[in-house]
């Protein structure tokens, strides 16, 4: 008997697939119809974790009689990671996510801001809204005082949450396993920021085992089994991205780059000139905003350093 339906991508294997309902959490098997295959043809994978897919099956499903995948739904939207060598080919990471965690550590290892800066660009321009997860507070909390308090009001200045947490003492912990629930998100952070030992503090059961793989590792073939979906006991699906290194690549023209810049694009209309590059133009809204204290200079310098590097930009 056929059935349809549609479900989640949680776990892309080369060509094998496993579909959930979410936010039910039954996996089974599935496979691509070969139509689809060819048609994104930039892609390394026209099928991505986070895809909501419609399938058919031929009866009941298992390992031996996989449904099969019929149609990808549009993305709402979608991470991608660019290959580094000459066949311009881009892989998909991930698609339709709620959120993502970029964690990172002010010390142990040092953030270094103009780094943020850009990754919290990337989210913007892919359409995902960020929550910056400062770990490891217990290591610096007392240490560097103000400069946890200036990072707090530079981050939470542009609009974004900072959530600070400890694996250690368990502090944050309850908060960000709550920020999970209903939600599928994406967590990402440079190696050694603790981010296996958050997902792991959120929920027991899950063991993470993306670590710390190398780029060359991402450029081969077998990518597509790097990323797959969790489920959280407590409610909520986590993708893990190995590293910040698989986190994308944007390019942006100069006069793009603002408008990720949430503080700046909410001051950006008032300027006299349009375009304006926000640098030296008079009656320039930002560099008002910036000289008044509405805009931090941190943030403002990470602008101007990506205006310097012709909007292109790698992570890692
Ligand atoms: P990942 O590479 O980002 O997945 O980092 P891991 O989860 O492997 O953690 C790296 C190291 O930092 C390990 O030795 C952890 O025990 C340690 N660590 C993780 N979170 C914390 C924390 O909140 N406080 C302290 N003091 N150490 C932590
Ligand atoms: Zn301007």
């Amino acid at each position: 008997m056929l059935s349809t339906g549609t479900a989640t991508v949680v776990k892309n294997a080369g060509s094998h697939y496993l579909l959930s309902a979410l936010p039910a959490w039954e996996p089974f098997p599935a496979v691509l119809k070969g139509r689809i295959r060819l048609k994104e043809g930039g892609s390394t994978n026209p099928v991505a974790v986070g895809d909501r897919v419609e399938y058919t099956a031929d009866g009941p499903v298992d390992e031996q009689h996989p449904a099969t995948i019929s149609r990808v739904l549009d993305r709402r939207n979608y991470i991608i990671r660019k290959s580094t060598n000459l066949s311009r080919q881009s892989h998909v990471i991930a698609a339709n996510l709620d959120k993502a965690y970029l964690v990172v550590t002010l010390f142990f290892p040092e953030v270094k801001l103009p780094f943020l800066d850009r990754l919290l660009v990337t989210c913007e321009v892919y359409g995902v809204p960020a929550t910056i997860v400062l770990n490891k507070v217990d290591l610096y909390r007392e240490e560097a005082q103000e400069y946890l308090a200036d990072f707090h009001r530079i981050y939470e200045g542009a609009g974004y949450r900072v959530l600070e947490t400890s694996v250690k003492t368990g502090e944050g912990i309850d908060a960000l396993r709550e920020d999970c629930k209903g939600a599928v998100c994406l967590f990402s952070g440079e190696s050694g920021v603790g981010k296996s030992s958050l997902i792991r503090a959120i929920d027991p059961h899950l063991q993470p085992k993306v670590g710390d793989i190398s780029l060359a590792h991402l450029q081969g073939r077998h990518t597509t089994s790097l990323y797959e979906m969790y489920r959280v006991q407590t409610g909520g699906f986590i993708i893990d991205t190995p590293g910040l290194r698989g986190f994308g690549l944007v390019d942006l023209e100069k006069d793009e780059i603002a408008k990720y810049f949430p503080e700046m694009l909410r001051v950006a209309d008032d300027c006299r000139f349009a375009p304006c590059t926000h640098t030296h133009e008079p009656g320039c809204a930002v560099k008002q905003a910036v000289e008044e204290g509405r805009i931090s200079p941190e943030r403002y310098n990470s602008y101007l350093g990506m205006l310097e590097d012709d909007g292109k930009f790698r992570q890692g």
